[in-house]
């Protein structure tokens, strides 16, 4: 069974996500396994802190080492292979190519700032920062529910049909997912190409790619 644990300031946020559709599908059929571990339990003062203001000055406050650190390790400790990540801005870009990365791992652990973010010595005690993208989120745990959404998709029997996960935008470098159609054949005047209904397998292969194709270089040369 994959394993994910996230370290976090608001364990609530998972509730809903992790309610729903696929996610919630693959929970219950044991396939995945998602904990929450609350950072704020392992704050050493009477007022349970962890955030402090930063040295030299600045807006904001950040994460303090000592329950940040303290929640790592017992993230390792309940998980020993546990791949530790740190959600952050300046991380490298997740891909589906990472998705497929971490099916592949054990369990992973999920680690979501708030506020400034993070002490920078906590860098020390993770495998990896991951960012999203190139925009800022007020705390890491929407940015961890797309990791996990993402994973969790592409686990073995969690989709109810396994080529559905290859044919995904992304699977091959760069080449994202050809246009789709369903009824009505007219749609306010807007008609189902008519390859589509010519049941000649080949060519609806072969209008696919170049669609697939043409689709990925206009992003391409859009980006
Ligand atoms: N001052 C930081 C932003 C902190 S945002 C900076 O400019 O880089 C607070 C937290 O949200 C971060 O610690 C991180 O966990 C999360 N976060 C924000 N944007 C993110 C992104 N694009 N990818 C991953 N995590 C992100």
């Amino acid at each position: 069974m994959f394993h994910a644990q996230i370290l976090t300031l608001f364990p609530e946020f998972f509730t809903s996500p992790l309610s729903c559709s696929i996610p919630s599908r693959a929970i219950t059929q044991r396939i995945a396994q998602v904990d929450c571990i609350q950072i704020r339990e392992f704050a050493l003062d009477k007022h349970r802190s962890v955030d402090d203001s930063p040295y030299g000055g600045g807006p904001g406050m950040l994460m303090k080492p000592e329950p940040v650190v303290a929640a790592i390790r017992q993230a390792r400790k309940q998980q020993a292979n546990t791949h530790v990540i740190m959600l952050s801005p300046s991380g490298v870009r997740f891909s589906q190519k990472k998705a497929l990365e971490y099916t592949k791992k054990p369990s992973i652990t999920l680690l979501c700032g708030r506020y400034e973010g993070f002490d920078e010595r906590i860098c020390a005690y993770v495998d990896e920062q991951l960012s999203v993208g190139d925009y800022v989120l007020s705390g890491g745990e929407p940015a961890a529910m797309c990791v996990l959404d993402a994973v969790i998709r592409l686990l073995p029997g969690v989709l109810g049909s396994p080529e559905s996960a290859v044919l995904d935008s992304f699977t091959e470098a760069g080449i994202l997912d050809w246009p789709h159609y369903t009824r009505p054949y007219d749609f306010e005047g807007m008609q189902v190409p008519d390859v589509l209904l010519s049941g000649n397998h080949a060519s609806i292969a072969a209008w696919r790619a170049a669609q697939a194709k043409d689709r990925s270089n206009k992003r391409l040369s859009n980006t």
